[in-house]
């Protein structure tokens, strides 16, 4: 990825989908924002605590900083699930029932989640014109998330999965990532090679959700993937992460947008 800034606003960005014209990716950072303590600077959620009016100037900021009209964006709501919501023209400025996966064919509408060490994964056709953003944290991927998402924008839009763009966002790394033995049954339950996903030391497990959301897009046929391999938990200059700051913290955001061409 690379990082951008702009009024002291800075977001992260996937190099595989910027020369494609007519998207609107961003993926920000706690940076130019006005919440402090716990929250500073740029948090986009209340549902940690931090005030209603400095999360809407927060994310005004965001909005403007990326060029887009933050009355337009669609929220998500996310679960730790499956669900799939194809947004129309008519969600602009809503914010969904309880969906982790977001899928959209019309230009100008954006789409939102928030994170904070939970995996944000992006799937951009550049054929089909279509888009979707997706919610994955150790349940999600559990659930296969990636692989359900790619089914869904070929269910929807008609997407093949060779001509997707893909793209597995700043979350928790594994050097951070000790998890218990259900996760990792949980995983080896739904993974060919689940000895891949994690690392042993000490008799403790490392899960590494990159490489686990990773293959599951390569098993869905998705060919062109790239991982950030930005840990929330190692930057928290730049990222919240719940793991590492022990849950207080703030949200970072997600947005994806198809531009008129
Ligand atoms: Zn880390």
């Amino acid at each position: 990825m690379l990082r951008r800034q702009r009024n002291g606003i800075a977001w992260w960005v996937f190099e595989n989908m910027m020369a494609e014209s007519g998207l609107v990716q961003a993926f920000s950072t706690r940076q130019g924002g006005i919440s402090d303590g716990i929250y500073a600077s740029l948090n986009l959620s209340v549902s940690t605590g931090d005030s209603a009016q400095r999360v809407q100037e927060n994310f005004r900021r965001f909005c403007t900083a990326v060029d887009v009209p933050p009355e337009d964006v669609v929220k998500g709501w996310m679960v730790h699930g499956r669900d799939v919501a194809v947004v129309t023209a008519a969600d602009r400025g809503r914010r969904l029932s309880p969906h982790d996966i977001l899928l959209t064919d019309v230009p100008g509408v954006p789409l939102f989640m928030t994170f904070a060490d939970c995996v944000p994964l992006v799937l951009f056709d550049p054929r089909r014109r279509a888009v979707a953003l997706a919610h994955a944290g150790w349940r999600g991927t559990g659930l296969r998330v990636a692989e359900v998402s790619v089914q869904a924008m070929t269910d929807a839009f008609g997407s093949r999965p060779g001509d997707l763009l893909a793209g597995i966002g700043p979350s928790i790394g594994p050097d951070h990532y000790q998890v218990g033995t259900e996760v990792i049954s949980m995983l080896t339950a739904v993974h060919r090679h689940p000895e891949h996903l994690w690392l042993q030391r000490n008799g403790h497990y490392w899960l590494n959700l990159w490489a686990a959301n990773a293959q599951q897009l390569a098993d869905a046929g998705v060919q062109h993937v790239e991982v950030a391999r930005l840990c929330t938990a190692c930057h928290l200059e730049d990222f919240y992460s719940h793991r590492a700051e022990h849950g207080k913290t703030g949200r970072l955001g997600a947005l994806v947008m198809l531009a008129d061409l």
